[in-house]
C-alpha cells in the first residue's frame, strides 16, 4: 500500500509511523519547510493524570506506552518517565486530590497521595510551601521541538518514506488523490489529512464546518534552572480544567477558593516541564473567543512567574522564549478526535485538543485499524 499524509505535525508523523510499521510506502507532504504548529509548540507532556475515565484514559495510557516503545528506539525525541507533581496548599486542594485517588482508575494513573516532604524526595526543586502533592507516575515527557525530526530521521532510514515540504494540498482531486501547490498529484491506497488547527481553506472545502474549534494558548521557557526538576509540576488550578478531577470536592474548591484574577481571566493553570538543556517550559492560558489576540500578554506570564517561585522557593531564570500556539479540539470535548472521511479513500483526523501530543500514537494506531493497514 502507498500512505499519502498531509501535515507533517505529530499526528501526521504518528499516521506516517504506524503506515511504514505496517510495510507501506508513505509520502509525506507539509506545507511549512518544517513543521511549526501546535506539535513544537506544547510542553510535551505525555499527560495521563487529569484524563477523563474511560476511552480518553484509555487511549492516553495506550499512547504513553506506544511513545516509551517508540522512545527506546528513537532516543532522539527525549522519552522520559519522569511523573507529575500536583502540590496542593490547604484542605480544599488536598480534598480533590483524595477523591482523585478514591477514583477506580486511580491505579491505572499510578495516583499516590504524598507529603509534602515525600514529594520534596521526588522532586527536591520543590523548595516551596505547600502541604502535600497529588504524584502521577503515568506521566512522562517527550522534547516537542525535537520528536518530529528524530521520528522523521527514523522513518527516512526505512527507506520506505518520502517527506516532501514546502508544499500546501490545496485539492482533493479524486480517490485517494490530492493536488498540491506546485500542481502536481499525489496518488495512494489511502490519504490522511493532518491538517491541525488550519480548518478553513482545504478542510472547509473538503469537509464543510466541522465541530471542531480553536484554542490558542502562551507559553513560555526559561534559561537552565540550573539543577534537575526531576517531575512535571502542576498546580490545583488545573484540578479546575481536567475532567478526572470533577467531584463534589472539586464543586467545593470552586464555590469556596476563587481563582486568582489573573488566572480566571485567562483561564490558566500552571503546567512545568524541564528541557534536556535544563529550561522551563511554563503555561498556559486558554482563549477561545476570535479573533485570536495576535501579541502576547504579560499578566499570564507574571501570574505563571509568580506560582512557580512559589512552588521552587526561589526565582526563576530569565525568561528565554515566549510563544504562542493554537490547538484544534472537538467542540464535545469528550471526542478524543475528530476522524472523517472526506472523500473516498481520503480522511481528515484532527480535533485532539491540548492533549494530541499524549494521544497521537494510538490515534494514528486507531486509524490504521479502521483503515485496514
Ligand atoms: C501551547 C500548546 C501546548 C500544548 N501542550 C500539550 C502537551 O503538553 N501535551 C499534549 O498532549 N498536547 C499538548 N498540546 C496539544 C498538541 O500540541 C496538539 O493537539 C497536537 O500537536 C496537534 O498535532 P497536529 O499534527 O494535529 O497539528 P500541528 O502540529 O499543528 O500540525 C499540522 C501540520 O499540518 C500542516 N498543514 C496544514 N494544512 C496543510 C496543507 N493544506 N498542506 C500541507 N500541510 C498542511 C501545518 O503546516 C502543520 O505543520 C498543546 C498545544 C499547544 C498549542
Amino acid at each position: 500500500m502507498k500512505v499519502i499524509v498531509v501535515g507533517a505535525g505529530v499526528v501526521g508523523t504518528m499516521h506516517a509511523w504506524h503506515a511504514v510499521e505496517r510495510g507501506h510506502e508513505v509520502v509525506h507532504i507539509e506545507r511549512e519547510a518544517e513543521a511549526r504548529g501546535a506539535s513544537l509548540r506544547n510542553f510535551g507532556q505525555i499527560w495521563v493524570s487529569g484524563r477523563a475515565g474511560g476511552e480518553e484514559l484509555d487511549t492516553a495510557l495506550r499512547a504513553r506506552d506506544l511513545w516509551e516503545g517508540i522512545g527506546a528506539r528513537v532516543p532522539g525525541l527525549g522519552f522520559r518517565a519522569i511523573g507529575s507533581l500536583t502540590p496542593v496548599r490547604n484542605d480544599l486542594e488536598l480534598a480533590v486530590a483524595e477523591a482523585a485517588l478514591a477514583r477506580p482508575d486511580a491505579a491505572a494513573r499510578g495516583y499516590k497521595l504524598l507529603t509534602a516532604d515525600e514529594a520534596r524526595a521526588v522532586n527536591p526543586a520543590l523548595r516551596g510551601e505547600f502541604e502535600a502533592a497529588l504524584w502521577c507516575e503515568r506521566d512522562a515527557a517527550v522534547e516537542p521541538r525535537l520528536a518530529q525530526l528524530a521520528l522523521r530521521e527514523a522513518l527516512v532510514a526505512t527507506g520506505k518514506y518520502t517527506f516532501l515540504p514546502d508544499r500546501e494540498v490545496r485539492d482533493v482531486v479524486g480517490r485517494g488523490a490530492v493536488r498540491d501547490d506546485r500542481g502536481e498529484t499525489h496518488t495512494g491506497d489511502a490519504v490522511v489529512l493532518c491538517t491541525g488547527a488550519w480548518l478553513s481553506g482545504l478542510v472547509r472545502e473538503v469537509a464543510g464546518e466541522i465541530p471542531v474549534r480553536r484554542v490558542r494558548l502562551q507559553m513560555m521557557q526559561t534559561e537552565p534552572l540550573g539543577e534537575p526538576l526531576t517531575t512535571s509540576v502542576a498546580d490545583a488550578d488545573s484540578f479546575r480544567y481536567y475532567p478526572a478531577y470533577a467531584s463534589p470536592a472539586l464543586d467545593a474548591l470552586n464555590a469556596g477558593q476563587a481563582q486568582d484574577p489573573t488566572g480566571a481571566a485567562h483561564k490558566m493553570q500552571l503546567l512545568m516541564v524541564q528541557r534536556l538543556d535544563g529550561g522551563l517550559t511554563i503555561g498556559d492560558t486558554h482563549e477561545y473567543e476570535h479573533p485570536f489576540a495576535f501579541d502576547t500578554l504579560e499578566d499570564p506570564y507574571e501570574h505563571l512567574t509568580r506560582v512557580v517561585e512559589s512552588f521552587l522557593g526561589r526565582p526563576l531564570p530569565k525568561i528565554r522564549r515566549r510563544w504562542a500556539g493554537v490547538y484544534a479540539q472537538c467542540v464535545d470535548t469528550s471526542r478524543v478526535v475528530h476522524r472523517q472521511r472526506v472523500a473516498d479513500d481520503v480522511w481528515l483526523v484532527t480535533g485532539p485538543g491540548g492533549r494530541g501530543m499524549t494521544c497521537s500514537p494510538a490515534i494514528a494506531e486507531t486509524t490504521a485499524n479502521e483503515l485496514g493497514w
